[in-house]
């Protein structure tokens, strides 16, 4: 996945109906092909009247986005938060997803949360309680798994946590399929969490933590 502009709207690292019956089809495509294509167009023109950002990656701009000039916070939050939040979503997800975390992610789940089956519940209601359009996200920071949510196109990366997963619970991610019915959403996409991505992000995170 390119990192730089000029964006580029890759392929889905699966099909569009890979992820039924949880997540639909036409969703997918839209969900890729329209809302992300729009977020990657915009980032791409925002970059191109403003040159300086042109050597920055996605995370960098992101990371540094406080010290961004003004003018630029916005639509670099919006822009190029929308990108990687996508992206990260999409590349979270497998068909052969679902089941439960594995040790070394696992253990720290344990730790924080009891257990999976009670990270879960506190998820699952995370994810409810975000008002309007936004993400719940299991991030890494130097205290350890917390979970969070932002609003709009936010990113745990602009408050120095590093994410290990996330769940998109804007109304274009499920009203097809699932119409107003947030919960029944977060019950399916459980069934198609790639925990090996998230297992590889957890580790990475951790080592980033630790040098
Ligand atoms: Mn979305």
């Amino acid at each position: 996945m390119n990192n730089m502009y000029p964006f580029v709207n890759g392929p889905l690292p699966y099909e569009y109906g890979a992820l039924e019956p949880f997540i639909d089809e036409k969703t997918m495509h839209l969900h890729h092909d329209r809302h992300l294509q729009t977020y990657i167009d915009n980032l791409n023109s925002m970059i191109e009247k403003n040159p300086g950002l042109k050597n920055m990656s996605l995370e960098m701009m992101l990371c540094r986005f406080p010290r961004l000039p003004r003018d630029l916070q916005i639509p670099v939050r919006n822009n190029a938060g929308g990108v990687y939040n996508h992206r990260f979503f999409f590349s979270g997800m497998s068909p052969s997803g679902g089941g439960s975390p594995e040790c070394p992610l696992l253990d720290a789940i344990n730790r924080k949360f009891g257990s999976y089956e009670k990270f879960k519940e506190r998820f699952k209601a995370s994810a409810l309680s975000v008002f309007g359009s936004g993400y719940a996200w299991l991030v890494l920071d130097r205290w350890g798994l917390k979970i969070i949510t932002t609003p709009n196109q936010d990113t745990p990366l602009i408050k120095g946590q590093i994410p290990v997963l996330n769940i998109d619970v804007w109304e274009h991610a499920y009203y097809l399929k699932h119409y107003n019915l947030r919960a029944a959403y977060i019950d399916d996409w459980f069934n198609v969490i790639d925990w090996e991505k998230a297992g590889n992000r957890f580790s990475d995170a951790v080592r980033y933590h630790v040098h």
